[in-house]
C-alpha cells in the first residue's frame, strides 16, 4: 500500500497559525484510480485539545473586532481562494471523485461565495428593542459571538460545506476548531495556508485533521467547545447529541435526505426532465439535496419513464479530470458496494431497473479501471416500503414510481423519515402552493432545483436535520442573545 509514499502529499494540521505534524496518519484513497494519493492526520484528544486551546487564546482579540474587520478580512480570504480557484477545483476533483466541471463551476465558486456573503451579512443585522412607557424602561437585545465553536463537515462538499460553517463562525467573532471528513481534507488544508496573507489571526481558525470516532468525538467532548455544526449522516448526528448532552451543547444538524420529485401531468417536461436529472445525478447523487424518488402522474407515466431513461443513458461516465464527463467516481470502494446493494435489492424485491447498473455496460479508460464508478441508474415499480424507497442511499441511483391523487401523492412524499428537500413541478400555480406547503420538507423547490438564496433557511425537518442555516439564522446561531432592561 505504501509502495509510492514517495509521491504521496502528507497533511499536517493547523492549529494556532502554524501547520504541526502528527504522530500517525490515515491513508487517502483517489476515488478514479483506487490509489492512496494522500495521508491525513490521524489526530486525536491531544490534537484537539492544542487546536481548542489556541482557539479559545484568539477569542478575546476575534471578538472584540468590529464587523467591519472580520469583513473585510474574510472578503480577502474569499479574494485569495478565488484567485486559486483552478487549483482548488483540481484538489477537489482528484480527492472527492467529483468531475472537475462540477468542482469548478460549483464547489469551489460556493466556498468563495460563501466568505463573501457572510463578509456582507454580517454588516446588516439589527437588534431589537421595545420600549414600555409607562413603567420607565426600555428593553434592548445584545448578541456577542459564543466562543469556540466546533465545525465537522462531510465528504460530498467538501470545501464548500466546510465554509458554510466557517465563515458565518468567524464573522460573528467565534474563533473555530473544524474537522473535515477524513476521506475529503486536501482543500481545507489548501484554505489554511491562504489564512495568514487574509490577515486572519493565528488561532481563529484552526483545522485538525482525523476519524470521526477520534477527532471528531474528542471536539464534541470538549468541554471548552460551547456549540457544534454538524453537516453529515442522520446516525452521527444521533451519536454527537448523546455525546453533547452532559455538556447541554448548543446544536446545529444538517444531515440526510430521502427527496421526493412529485410531477404532476400538467409539468413542462421540457425543463422538468433535465432539471430532476441533474437533481437526481449531480455529483454522482451524493448531495443531500439529491432526489432519489420520483412520483409521477399516471398519465403521463410512460411518456416521463421513456423519456427520463434515455437522457439518463446519455451522461458521461469517467475520469473526472476530463471536462466532458458528467458522473465521476463515487467516494470509497465502500460506499459503491452499498450503493450498488441497494440496486440489487430492488431488483430481488421485483422492481425493474431500467438503465445504468448491471444493465448497462460501463467502458472505463485504462487509468481508471480500478475506480469507484457507477452509471446513472433508474429503477421503476419499487414499492413504497422497499428500503430503496425510504432509505438514503446517496448515490446515482433515483426510483420512479406513478401516483393518481394529489393527496396520495403528499402522503406518499411524507411517508419516510426524513424532511430535507423536495422539487413540485406543475404549470398550475395553485396546486404548486398547496403541495409545497403540505410537504414536511424544509425546502422545496418548485418548477426548479437547487436554485439558493443564502438569505433564507437552509436545513430540514424529522430525521433531516435540527436547526437552520443562512444570513439571519445563521447569526442567530453563532451569537448568543441577551435581553437588557434599562429603567430611566
Ligand atoms: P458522516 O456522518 O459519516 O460524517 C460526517 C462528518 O462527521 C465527518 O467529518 C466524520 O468524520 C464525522 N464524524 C463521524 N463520526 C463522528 C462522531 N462519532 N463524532 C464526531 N464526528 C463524527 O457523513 P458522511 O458520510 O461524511 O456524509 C454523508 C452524509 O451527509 C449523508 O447522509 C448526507 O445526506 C449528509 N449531508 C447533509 C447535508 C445537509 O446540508 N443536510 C449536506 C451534505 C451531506
Amino acid at each position: 500500500m505504501m509502495a509510492h509514499s514517495e509521491a504521496l502529499l502528507v497533511l499536517e494540521n493547523f492549529i494556532a497559525g502554524k501547520f504541526v505534524p502528527c504522530s500517525s496518519y490515515i491513508d487517502s484513497y483517489n476515488p478514479s484510480t483506487g490509489d492512496v494519493y494522500c495521508r491525513v492526520p490521524d489526530s486525536g484528544k491531544e490534537e484537539v485539545e492544542a487546536a481548542v486551546k489556541a482557539a479559545k487564546a484568539a477569542f478575546p482579540i476575534w471578538s472584540s473586532k468590529s464587523p467591519l474587520e472580520r469583513s473585510q478580512i474574510l472578503n480577502k480570504l474569499a479574494d485569495l481562494i478565488e484567485r486559486d480557484l483552478e487549483a482548488f477545483a483540481q484538489a477537489e476533483s482528484k480527492d472527492q471523485g467529483k468531475t472537475i466541471m462540477f468542482a469548478r463551476t460549483v464547489d469551489i465558486p460556493r466556498a468563495v461565495y460563501n466568505f463573501r456573503f457572510f463578509a456582507s451579512s454580517i454588516l446588516h443585522h439589527t437588534t431589537e428593542c421595545t420600549e414600555m412607557a409607562s413603567v420607565g424602561c426600555v428593553h434592548y437585545t445584545s448578541r456577542a459571538p459564543v466562543g469556540v465553536a466546533g465545525l465537522i463537515s462531510p465528504w460530498n462538499l467538501p470545501l464548500y460545506l466546510l465554509t458554510w460553517k466557517i465563515a458565518p463562525a468567524i464573522a460573528c467573532g467565534n474563533t473555530v476548531v473544524a474537522k473535515p471528513s477524513e476521506m475529503t481534507s486536501v482543500t481545507a488544508w489548501m484554505m489554511c495556508k491562504l489564512l495568514e496573507k487574509a490577515g486572519v489571526p493565528h488561532g481563529v481558525v484552526n483545522v485538525v485533521f482525523g476519524t470521526g470516532a477520534k477527532a471528531g468525538e474528542a471536539l464534541v467532548c470538549h468541554p471548552d467547545v460551547p456549540l457544534i455544526s454538524f453537516t453529515g449522516s442522520t446516525l452521527t448526528a444521533q451519536r454527537i447529541t448523546e455525546k453533547s448532552a452532559p455538556h447541554c451543547k448548543r446544536l446545529s444538524l444538517e444531515l440526510g435526505g430521502k427527496n421526493p420529485a412529485i410531477v404532476f401531468d400538467d409539468a413542462d417536461l421540457s425543463q422538468c426532465i433535465p432539471t430532476t436529472l441533474r437533481s437526481s445525478f449531480a455529483n454522482q447523487g451524493e448531495i443531500c439535496l439529491c432526489t432519489s424518488r420520483i412520483f409521477v402522474q399516471r398519465g403521463i407515466y410512460s411518456e416521463f419513464l421513456k423519456r427520463f431513461v434515455s437522457e439518463a443513458k446519455k451522461w458521461k461516465v469517467g475520469n473526472p479530470s476530463d471536462p466532458t464527463v458528467d458522473v465521476g467516481a463515487l467516494i470509497s470502494k465502500e460506499h459503491l458496494e452499498k450503493v450498488r446493494s441497494y440496486v440489487k435489492k430492488a431488483q430481488a424485491e421485483g422492481a425493474r431497473v431500467l438503465c445504468g447498473e448491471g444493465v448497462d455496460s460501463l467502458a472505463l479508460p485504462t487509468g481508471n479501471q480500478k475506480g469507484y464508478f457507477m452509471l446513472p441508474t433508474v429503477i421503476a415499480e419499487v414499492k413504497d416500503e422497499s428500503c430503496c424507497m425510504q432509505e438514503e442511499i446517496f448515490g446515482p441511483v433515483t426510483c420512479v414510481v406513478a401516483f393518481d391523487t394529489e393527496d396520495e401523492v403528499i402522503e406518499r412524499a411524507n411517508g419516510v423519515k426524513y424532511g430535507l428537500a423536495a422539487t413540485v413541478w406543475s404549470s398550475n400555480v395553485g396546486r404548486v402552493h398547496r403541495v409545497a406547503r403540505r410537504l414536511q420538507s424544509g425546502l422545496v423547490w418548485t418548477n426548479c432545483w437547487l436554485i439558493r438564496d443564502l438569505n433564507l433557511p437552509f436545513g430540514g425537518m424529522k430525521a433531516s436535520g435540527i436547526g437552520r442555516e443562512g444570513a439571519k439564522d445563521s447569526y442567530e446561531f453563532f451569537t448568543e442573545v441577551k435581553t437588557i432592561t434599562i429603567k430611566h
